[in-house]
């Protein structure tokens, strides 16, 4: 079984209202993706949902993004290879509508996956992220996704 700290890594929140609210997560000893729990912690709609995944906003989107979704696994999944058959056709199925809902001609589609000690996610549950960076940012400021 997972250890309470387990589940979320505080060193990988990106705002003070997000460590508070992973602070909590960890009092509360639960998995913030897990279905069950979801709601308590995450106040974004969910967008669209699947067998396999939950599709909703980022609560903390990256800075200099237009759009910044989750895709999130309905089951308690750390990696990859943990995926039923079918769980990544339906994910691209989801990435396709977002491209139509949010008149999306370019972006990166990312997931980290493993030890959330080390791969850099802040949430110990496997998820993918839809980013789309901003048309009018800086031009020198980019969207960064971190990995470790
Ligand atoms: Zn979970």
């Amino acid at each position: 079984m997972y250890m309470t700290k387990d589940y979320v890594n505080l060193d990988n929140a990106r705002h003070d209202d997000q460590r508070n609210v992973m602070s909590t997560i960890v009092e509360d000893g639960v998995c913030p993706f897990d279905e069950e729990f979801l709601a308590n912690y995450h106040k974004q709609p969910i967008l669209r949902q699947g067998t396999f995944w939950t599709l909703t906003l980022n609560q903390w989107p990256y800075e200099y993004t237009r759009v910044h979704l989750l895709a999130i696994a309905r089951q308690h999944v750390e990696t990859i290879d943990e995926l039923e058959a079918g769980a990544a056709e339906e994910l691209f199925d989801h990435v396709k509508w977002a491209i139509q809902e949010y008149q999306i001609d370019f972006g990166g589609l990312a997931m980290r996956f493993g030890d959330v000690r080390h791969n850099g996610a802040s949430v110990n549950h496997l998820h993918a992220h839809i980013i789309v960076p901003d048309k009018d940012k800086p031009a020198d400021a980019k969207v960064k996704f971190k990995i470790s």
